[in-house]
């Protein structure tokens, strides 16, 4: 090893002791929730149901190493080889017959089209966000005005980058619902990204943790608006706070996914993200939950964080 090397290692052993932070430093405030681990009833004609729309705001490619574990055994079995992968990014809208539009996710905002001297992302993060192959179909903010959408909050499957790239158009005063620990978590990573995602959700966000309790063992699921027209599952391991969610509908219900599992393959084979995944082993038991969830409530719809939904055929 060259003596500059060990230079290298040495700094990045201190840094990752000592440098860990978390992925924004804006101000947030929690909000303690009323969780249980009960099942999920199946709706009934008294509950109001909400209206769901998905939107894909951007193709992309990212390597596939980071969306799959590529050791486990099924990603061997059917030979995956690292490789840049096709993948999309979503937002999702809620539309509450009483209590308003709500989205999942923030989509992209304007000046991820106006090419690179306007990206509110640093130069080192833009380097590798692969943004070249960025695919962009519709920006949040011309989505909201389009459909003279009165935004009421956005929920955040987690705050990677590619999940805020549209928060920064929201009005100051919606509310940025986020999982437990989501904000407080301390990563390494988050060096390089901190400043970027402040930028990405914009100043003074109305940043809410959504603190669960601890519930010990299952999954922690809460009735969001208290009429079982939305569920929100906390699912930590991807991120500390990823959040999944279900929405109940006529024809059997949305399991949203977020990035505890980024692709159809990862679903259908039960294999959980590669790299971009900041604890596996968390992550693999929020993956079994949401397995044991489906094959109990049984939605028709399930959305992998980054690719086609699959439809269904459990019965
Ligand atoms: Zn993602």
């Amino acid at each position: 090893m060259k003596k500059h090397d060990c230079k290298l290692y040495l700094i990045l052993f201190i840094g990752y002791f000592f440098y860990q932070c978390q992925v924004t430093s804006h101000q947030f405030n929690t909000l303690p929730v009323e969780s249980s681990s009960v099942q999920i009833p199946q709706p009934s004609k008294q509950h109001p149901m909400v209206d769901f729309q998905v939107i894909k705001a951007a193709d992309w490619e990212v390597p596939l190493a980071g969306l799959l574990n590529l050791e486990d055994p099924q990603s061997k079995l059917a030979n995956l080889k690292d490789k840049p992968e096709p993948i999309s990014i979503y937002f999702y809208l809620i539309k509450h017959p009483k209590l308003g539009s709500y989205l999942i996710d923030s989509g992209i905002g304007e000046s991820f089209t106006k090419g690179k001297e306007e990206l509110l992302v640093s130069s080192i993060v833009a380097s590798q966000m692969n943004f070249d192959k960025l695919k962009i179909f519709e920006t949040t903010k011309n989505f909201l005005e389009k459909n003279k959408i009165d935004l009421k909050g956005i929920f955040f499957t987690h705050l990677h980058l590619d999940h805020v790239m549209g928060a920064y158009e929201v009005n100051r005063n919606v509310p940025f619902y986020v999982g437990q620990n989501e904000v407080s978590d301390k990563q390494f990573i988050n060096l390089f990204v901190q400043s970027s995602t402040n930028r990405l959700l914009g100043e003074n966000a109305n940043l809410i943790e959504l603190n669960f309790g601890n519930k010990g063992q299952g999954l922690s699921i809460i009735d969001f608006f208290g009429d079982q027209s939305l569920f929100i599952i906390s699912v930590p391991g991807h991120t500390a706070g990823s959040l999944a969610f279900l929405i109940p509908s006529k024809d059997g219900g949305h399991l949203i996914l977020g990035d505890t599992c980024h692709t159809r393959f990862g679903w259908l084979q039960n294999v959980i993200p590669g790299s971009f995944t900041s604890n596996p082993n968390l992550n693999r038991k929020s993956l079994d939950g949401l397995k044991s969830l489906v094959s109990s409530y049984k939605p028709k719809y399930i959305y992998p964080g980054h690719q086609e939904r699959i439809v269904s055929d459990i019965k």
